[in-house]
């Protein structure tokens, strides 16, 4: 078990199943990720699923899709090959019994028979003394026979580490300097569980040395387990990982991130049209910045220029809007044939059949939504004309203050220009721009009415894409025809 901190940068992103994998665990993970991308490391992920009373079905299946859905591959992990498996701390045991067992032997550790309710009672009377509640070292004096005699009996029975009771510990946060804790405010905190599992510390402290993970990187809410950590580190003999703990993550009231501040899972954000590379480049913001103000990033750009030098220590602020900024910025700079399979494969999920995934038309749709979407869920909703006409409400065929005769001759003459129009070749967005501004001119029209009346007949819709390329895409003739039904209803 004593095996020395290799050389290799092995890091490692270890959530506990207890829940759908959040924005502050996934930075947690981008940010090991591109340390071990930028560094010639290994990733690995590990499951910390020793509470199991609050482990949540699912949870590990989420954790892996969102990693997935991000790009955040790792080389080690439940479903991946490595050579420190299994990855999944309730299949570990052994190696902590082993632990337990060594700090018992050396006198590090000790058993503890008090329930869960006298521990209670303990706090409540501390607390009725005004001093600080915790547990006040009850079995630590006991002998080891006496507590094995209590074990027998059935008793619960949990393992204390003997935290000494003065003294300082002290570590180098990689980022943030020299950080010493006063061990005299540290209790003798439970290693081992009634239940046989290992707490969170043990567990963790003896996965990281035996994966050999050479940096751990954790949001700042665990700094105050690191002393408790390098005691474990220390008593078992194994040297200690470097740390790195990374700002926490507020919402714009500063507090706590959650539902209230738009913060979305990211199983949920990848089913609401974010783009995976829009979300890597906003949350690897949180916290982090390349010191060259720049702001979109890709994979590569993060890669390249993560280092701890560039991680803040005050908290970030989550900011919903910039998320959306950004993904419609990675939006535009797609390709246009990975949006047409994006929305391709969209289209699939329509329960209405009718939808045509004809690639052709969808080709010189793409480009005239790109420049205006701020999501891919924007896409349908404002092409579906395009393949299915729903006619306007009466209310909308409208233009300024005209009547409805008015608005009926106008729409006629329209009708009877663009039949002459579609005997020309080649029919281009110019040649409909130029006979809706002449016509529009000549009726001495505002341009923004007499458009506006037109797109609502032809679309259905009171926005859409730009008009004369959204005619031109759909046809005269099928244009032809909605303003035909529009005149019918007038
Ligand atoms: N299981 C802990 C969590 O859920 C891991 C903390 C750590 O990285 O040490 O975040």
């Amino acid at each position: 078990m004593n095996k020395k901190i290799s050389q290799e940068v092995r890091v490692r992103f270890a959530p506990s199943p207890t829940g759908d994998p959040h924005l502050g665990a996934m930075r947690t993970a981008l940010f090991n990720w591109a340390f071990a991308r930028k560094n010639g490391g290994k990733f690995i992920l590990r499951i910390e699923d020793t509470d199991k009373k609050r482990q949540i079905e699912g949870s590990i299946e989420n954790i892996i899709e969102g990693l997935n859905w991000l790009g955040l591959n790792y080389d080690e992990g439940p479903d991946a090959r490595g050579d420190y498996g299994p990855y999944i701390q309730s299949q570990r045991k052994k190696h902590y019994v082993d632990a337990v067992n060594k700090l018992l032997d050396d006198g590090n550790a000790y058993m503890c028979d008090l329930s869960p309710e006298e521990l209670e009672k303990m706090k409540e009377d501390q607390k009725l003394q005004g001093k600080p509640p915790g547990y006040n070292g009850y079995s630590r004096n006991r002998s080891r026979e006496d507590l094995e005699e209590s074990k027998k009996k059935g008793l619960p029975i949990v393992v204390r580490l003997k935290v000494p009771l003065s003294g300082n510990i002290e570590f180098n946060d990689l980022r943030r300097g020299s950080m010493k804790f006063d061990l005299s405010k540290i209790d003798d905190f439970v290693i081992l569980k009634a239940d046989g599992l290992p707490t969170y510390h043990l567990a963790n402290v003896v996965d990281d040395s035996s994966m050999l993970i050479s940096h751990v990187l954790r949001g700042e809410e665990w700094i105050s387990s690191t002393p408790k950590h390098l005691l474990l580190y220390k008593f078992l003999g194994l040297e200690p990982p470097s740390f790195v703990h990374l700002p926490l993550i507020f919402g714009k009231d500063k507090t706590k991130l959650s539902k209230r501040h738009g913060a979305s899972s990211i199983i949920e954000y990848k089913k609401s049209g974010l783009l995976p590379e829009a979300l890597v480049n906003y949350i690897a913001l949180l916290g982090w910045s390349p010191r060259n103000d720049k702001e979109v990033l890709s994979y590569k750009d993060i890669i390249d220029n993560f280092d701890f030098q560039g991680l803040s220590v005050s908290p970030s602020i989550f900011d919903p809007e910039k998320l959306s900024w950004l993904n419609g910025v990675h939006i535009r700079s797609m390709d246009n044939e990975t949006l047409i399979k994006l929305t391709q494969n969209k289209l699939f999920e329509e329960p209405d059949d009718t939808y045509k995934l004809d690639s052709n038309k969808l080709s010189k749709i793409i480009p005239l939504v790109k420049e205006r979407i701020k999501s891919i869920d924007e896409i349908l909703p404002s092409i579906r004309f395009f393949f299915i006409y729903t006619k306007p409400k009466r209310s909308i065929i409208k233009c300024g203050s005209l009547s409805s005769e008015e608005i009926k001759e106008i729409l006629n003459k329209l009708v009877t220009d663009l039949t002459v129009l579609l005997k020309k070749n080649n029919i281009t967005h110019s040649d409909i721009e130029k006979l809706l501004r002449d016509n529009c001119e000549n009726l001495g029209l505002k341009l923004r009415d007499y458009l506006g009346l037109i797109r609502n007949c032809i679309t259905g819709a009171e926005v859409s894409p730009p008009l004369f390329e959204s005619i031109e895409v759909l046809g005269i003739e099928e244009s032809v025809s909605r303003i035909q039904d529009c005149i019918n209803i007038l």
